[in-house]
């Protein structure tokens, strides 16, 4: 059996790592019996033998011999044929859709004989001198890699010559005519002719597709969407079906559902008489299917049968690429389609009501990122709105940004922190920096599966497209609508949402579904402007109460305020996972801390630890009063000293200038020496955490007290505190042991005065590696664990998590050595092995232990499933992030 060549009727959908996506589809559509074309698929092993070598197997020419002679059998047509030439097109596919960024070359099989015998079998010279230029330019840009420009430059001087503003009024004379300028393009700029044995054209495109899995755009796109490098694509050859054959052709995108909000019904674009490039390029305006139903009633029927086999098939919304030849339909391509957050919901839940799927996998279908977008602010409806114009909603947000005409400028403003939206006429892959780089973007021409509506769709990106009336002049850096005149640097806003486009800024509002976030479904349900708005808040309330039933995880929140709490809670917090102490001693209290640690005997300290008891008491009874029932782990102080004193720079400036100006500076002086006394060269690394509650003394007991009087407050006004002591940074059991010896004290003490039974649970942190590997240890003396993967992954690294992301992550992730910041997202393999090693440690020696995570990684997805699958009992994130952590912990029990 073949290795590196399949043929459409072998492989099955479930195949992506090996024949890419379009290649596995078109084998699953081949064996449901849909019409494609009989093709084969040279695999992904070869991209990888050709990346590692730089050559194509040897094996490969044979396997492509064998499969296209059984290609020309089941067609009866032979490639190379001077009477009836089979042609064939050779079209990239990786494993996840990267679209438009590799390269695709058609028509491949004509030459100077074989055009003659294409006029003949089509009856129509025109159309086979299109085919061949079509040939010759893609070929000469694509496989020999000649500069684009000169075959377009080509093509408009011969429809000036003529008189003519579109390229469908050049006639067969001079199609052929411009074959020949074309030809002679290649042979000034590669020194040979056009190669005219398709055999030969074949092998080089078949080159050209698998070399441009590493173009730069490529590279680029991969990155930006978290693509692995070392995937390869499969490459897909293709016998030529023509949607260019009159006006009886044409060819199309078709959705079984609308990807842009999630409506059922079918939603396309078709383009008579044109090939399937022309409609993604998004040059011409395209029709609907409807319009496709009233020329072609017996072609549509067949495509909606199409459709809805597939629909019910894939159980899934499907996007679909077809062409129809003289009134017989094609299908060229079909793949379960991207889509935005609010279509994700509401499909999701409809598939469900349609008993296609169960609520579980429903669940899987959505994911925290999209939830995520779905909290964005909404322009408020408002009349000093100024509405320039309207195109097609192809990806919905609200961006509002300085308007800039080319990708550079976008990449460049972008770089200094403006927001700016990219204006196009249309975009082509050359313009993804700039569509990564704008807030949105928005283009004159082009449906909603033109490139910018795609891959907008694709990154998230807010995108209104078609938008007719806009006239750019790209010399003037302006464009033109509706009497207005919006130059370079004016702001404009966009709704990739209603697809409108406003002039200035336009202010925001909640959306939709952070209003039943925040106010419950029937608040929202009130306030929603039409029912398809309705709908997607049922559909996220149906799915994320699914969640809420069917997940192990719990979710606490970050909150170190009573208002933060609150919030939390109303956004399903089911306690608070990590109160950071320090936040409320920076402000006006930080000189009471100030006095505190420079205190020069006992009794000044002990003054300003009283000063600072009712403070921090009052902190608590407030958290505790919101999250009254819940637990509330509260962390003693962690940071460094230093934040906590004077700058030292400044202090230093301070008193040289008193001393230049002969004032008193005695008192800055002897903070002066405290702070130089104190310096630290690597703080993170220094006196912080539990090290300074037990260097510096009563500050721990002063916040542990203020934990226990808040309790009893709280009890005592009839509430229900469960308030937990955390201890950060340990490293040594033997420090907790010192920590929990003089919280036990100060419970006993305040239990004798106040008559009452304290005994809260203490736990510690596990930020440091040696916490982790002696968890076991720890775990004897704690009543939990909290993982702190912000200072665990820190310390495991050695990356300075205040330093590193800015200074070098660009570069390591452009190199490989990481897909994603390690502080974004979990490194499982290395902190995550940590995180793994405690939990089974912990548990062993203390089965009742619970375990949780307050670094920031438990408000991220990917690192949410790991938490899950690693055992914990919760992740604490902060409070926006709770409804997202709340799904996705829902997503990795299902
Ligand atoms: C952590 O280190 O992960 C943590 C939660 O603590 P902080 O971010 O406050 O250091
Ligand atoms: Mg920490």
């Amino acid at each position: 059996m073949a290795t590196y060549v399949w043929d459409f009727t072998q492989g099955d959908k479930d195949q992506k790592d090996l024949l890419g996506g379009k290649g596995a589809n078109l084998a699953e559509m081949t064996r449901l019996g849909l019409p494609v074309p009989p093709g084969f698929t040279i695999t992904t092993e070869a991209c990888r033998a050709f990346m590692r070598t730089g050559a194509v197997p040897r094996e490969l020419a044979v396997e492509v011999t064998t499969a296209l002679r059984k290609m020309e059998d089941t067609l009866g047509r032979r490639f190379g044929d001077p009477d009836d030439p089979l042609l064939v097109s050779v079209r990239s596919g990786a494993k996840f859709s990267m679209p438009g960024m590799m390269e695709t070359v058609l028509d491949v099989g004509l030459n100077d004989t074989t055009v003659h015998g294409l006029a003949r079998f089509s009856g129509d010279e025109r159309f086979a001198w299109d085919s061949y230029r079509r040939l010759v330019q893609m070929f000469g840009r694509t496989v020999l890699d000649i500069d684009g420009a000169l075959f377009s430059d080509a093509l408009d001087a011969a429809k000036a010559a003529r008189g003519v503003t579109s390229d469908v009024d050049l006639d067969a004379d001079a199609l052929r005519e411009l074959v020949g300028t074309f030809q002679e393009i290649v042979r000034t700029h590669t020194g040979s002719p056009f190669p005219q044995d398709p055999r030969e054209q074949l092998d080089l495109a078949i080159v050209a597709v698998l070399g441009s899995w590493n173009t730069e755009r490529a590279r680029l796109y991969r990155r930006k969407e978290r693509i692995p490098d070392d995937l390869g694509t499969a490459v897909n050859v293709v016998p030529m079906v023509f949607g260019n054959l009159g006006p009886t052709s044409g060819t199309g995108v078709a959705f079984t559902r609308d990807p842009a909000t999630g409506k059922t019904g079918n939603y396309g674009d078709y383009l008579a008489n044109a090939q399937g490039e022309d409609v993604v390029a998004g040059i011409r305006n395209t029709l609907s299917l409807e319009d496709l139903a009233q020329r072609d009633p017996g072609a549509y029927a067949d495509l909606r049968r199409a459709m809805r086999q597939l629909e019910t098939h894939y159980r899934d919304l499907c996007d679909i690429e077809f062409t129809i030849e003289r009134g017989k339909l094609w299908m060229l391509q079909t793949r379960v389609g991207k889509r935005t957050a609010p279509a994700a919901f509401r499909i999701a839940t409809q598939l469900v009501d349609e008993h296609l799927i169960t609520l579980d996998e429903a669940l899987a279908r959505v994911s925290g990122a999209q939830l995520s977008q779905l909290l964005f602010p909404q322009f408020a409806v408002s009349d000093d709105r100024t509405l320039l114009a309207r195109g097609m909603a192809a990806s919905p947000g609200a961006a509002v940004g300085a308007a800039v005409f080319d990708s550079a400028t976008a990449q460049q403003r972008a770089a200094l922190g403006e927001d700016v939206v990219l204006v196009r006429r249309e975009t082509n892959p050359d313009d993804l920096g700039g569509m990564i780089a704008a807030v949105g973007v928005l283009t004159a021409r082009g449906g909603k599966t033109s490139h910018a509506a795609v891959v907008a769709r694709g990154m998230g990106r807010t995108c209104v497209v078609g938008a007719e009336a806009v006239d750019i002049d790209l010399v003037t850096r302006s464009f033109r609508v509706d009497g207005h005149v919006v130059r370079e640097g004016d702001t404009l806003a966009i709704d990739g949402g209603t697809g409108e486009v406003f002039l200035g800024q336009v202010p925001v509002e909640p959306s939709p579904v952070s209003r039943y976030l925040e106010e419950g479904l029937d608040a929202a349900l009130d306030h929603a402007p039409d029912d398809d708005t309705r709908e997607l808040v049922r559909s996220v309330d149906r799915l994320l109460t699914h969640a809420d039933t069917v997940r192990r995880l719990h979710v606490h929140a970050n909150a170190d305020t009573a208002a933060d709490a609150a919030r939390a809670r109303r956004l399903g917090a089911q306690g608070v996972g990590l109160c950071r102490t320090e936040h409320q001693f920076l402000g006006e209290r930080r000189v009471l801390v100030e006095r505190v640690v420079l205190a020069s005997g006992d009794d000044e300290r002990q003054a300003a630890l009283d000063a600072l008891l009712p403070l921090q008491r009052e902190d608590f009874v407030g958290l505790l009063r919101e999250m009254d029932g819940l637990p509330t782990t509260i962390r003693l102080l962690d940071p460094p000293l230093h934040e906590f004193l004077p700058d030292l720079t400044d202090l230093s400036v301070r008193v040289a200038l008193a001393h230049e100006r002969g004032e008193d500076a005695a008192s800055d002086e002897r903070l002066l020496a405290a702070v130089r006394r104190m310096h630290e060269a690597n703080p993170m690394l220094g006196l912080r955490g539990v090290r300074l509650g037990l260097v510096v003394p009563g500050l721990f007991a002063l916040q542990i007290r203020a934990v226990c009087e808040a309790v009893v407050e709280r009890r005592a006004a009839g509430g229900d505190p469960r308030a937990e002591i955390m201890v950060p940074l340990v490293g040594s059991v033997q420090e907790l042991r010192l920590v929990k010896d003089e919280a036990r004290t100060i419970m006993a003490a305040v239990s004798a005065e106040r008559g009452v039974d304290l005994d809260l649970p203490v736990g510690v942190m596990i930020e440091l590696p040696r916490a982790a590997l002696t968890a076991d240890r720890i775990a004897q003396e704690a009543a939990f664990f909290s993982f702190g993967t912000n200072d665990l992954t820190q310390t495991t690294w050695g990356f300075s998590r205040d330093d590193v992301e800015g200074a070098f992550f660009a570069q390591y992730t452009d190199n490989g050595v990481l897909t994603v910041s390690p502080f974004e997202t979990i490194d499982a393999l290395g902190v995550g092995r940590l995180v793994q090693i405690a939990v089974e440690q912990g548990r062993a020696a203390r089965p009742d232990l619970t375990l949780g995570v307050c670094g920031e990684h438990g408000g991220d997805p990917e690192s949410i499933r790991f938490f899950h699958d690693a055992g914990l009992d919760y992740v604490s994130c902060s409070p926006f992030r709770v409804p997202v952590a709340r799904l996705e912990a829902g997503r990795a029990a299902v």
